[in-house]
């Protein structure tokens, strides 16, 4: 049993109430190998923001999740090492499919826990995710809750169609669990292909336009819980030109599509205090990539087309934090 205080990371409940309050979001970047560890560490510390890394099912399968716990714990040590004396790490099990799960994480030196019984019938969905709580707290680590379907594909969590989080039932939901945070359904989605062509309209350039999130349910569920945190999934921005990238040398995205940041910029300065982002850094680290190697045929020592992957996805971490979330300068 290792407790993460020990490790130097944090909850998440200072932050997010800091978040919720101060009209802005905390980035949630996942994480599966040591380039985009760096990345998200060096972008954190040169914007002085808090910062979520997180781990999904497929990354503890690809990793191994012991070697993901020392990473994070490395994290930090990283972070001070950059000059910052007090870092502001979350580690964060990402879609946490079971209490066994959850319990291991918890037991390993997680700081943050996501249970999610989103696609359980509701009365499942409450008895699971107390449980989680009810051993979580314990140790002083945050649970967060799904209430609500999404659509698209993350790792091995997939629904074929979304259902928007009933405004009515959070009250009850977040009452009868004792979560810390809860993530909703409005109309985000996982993956880089988050809407259809069909859903979408194309715009003068032939660019697709998807529909806009649900803010109706989101300021409805923000009324019947006022300042409690919401978390927002499969919020990419698939952006353009890392698709372009990718398309341009090899690759085969057509019509990858994510949430416009505006909208995301939006839903920062709400109760929306938590905003995961995945897909962007694939992305970012792909296009790097394919680049590279396209235009230097003879190279093969991974670092040198893993070091252009790193600057991309970090220059994308500090435009996130920046531009969209507005979480720079919010440390201590
Ligand atoms: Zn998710």
């Amino acid at each position: 049993m290792v407790n993460y205080k020990d490790l130097g990371l944090v909850n998440t409940r200072e932050m997010f109430k800091k978040a919720v309050a101060g009209g802005y979001a905390i980035p949630a970047f996942n994480f599966n190998t040591m380039e985009q560890m760096q990345a998200i560490v060096m972008a954190a510390v040169e914007t002085k923001s808090p910062v979520i890394m997180q781990v999904s099912k497929g990354a503890r399968k690809y990793a191994n999740p012991t070697i993901l716990r020392y990473m994070a714990q490395g994290a930090v040590e990283y972070a001070k090492e950059l000059g910052c004396e007090k870092p502001e790490i979350v580690l964060h099990l990402d879609h946490g499919d079971s209490f066994e799960t959850c319990k291991d994480c918890i037991d390993c030196g997680f700081s943050s826990v996501m249970i999610d019984g989103s696609h359980l019938p509701y009365e499942e969905n409450i008895a699971l995710t107390k449980k989680v709580v009810e051993y979580a707290h314990q140790f002083d680590v945050t649970v967060e809750a799904e209430l609500g379907v999404l659509a698209g594909v993350e790792d091995e969590v997939s629904a074929a169609e979304s259902h928007y989080t009933k405004p009515e039932e959070v009250i009850d939901f977040a009452t009868r669990t004792g979560c810390d945070s809860l993530a909703i359904s409005i109309g985000t989605s996982h993956g880089a292909y988050k809407f259809t062509p069909a859903q979408c309209t194309r715009n003068e350039k032939g660019i697709l336009v998807p529909p806009p999130l649900a803010f109706d349910v989101l300021h409805e569920i923000e009324a019947k819980l006022p300042g409690f945190p919401i978390v927002l999934h499969g919020s990419s921005s698939v952006p353009q030109d890392e698709v372009a990238t990718i398309n341009e040398f090899g690759g085969k995205l057509p019509d990858a599509i994510g949430i416009p940041e505006e909208q995301l910029r939006e839903a920062s300065k709400s109760a929306v205090c938590k905003i995961n982002i995945d897909s962007d850094s694939r992305l970012a680290m792909t296009a790097a990539i394919r680049k590279h190697l396209a235009e230097n045929p003879s190279h093969f020592d991974p670092r040198q087309y893993l070091t252009p992957a790193r600057d991309n996805m970090k220059k994308m971490y500090i435009h996130k934090i920046v531009d969209v979330l507005g979480s720079n300068g919010h440390l201590g």
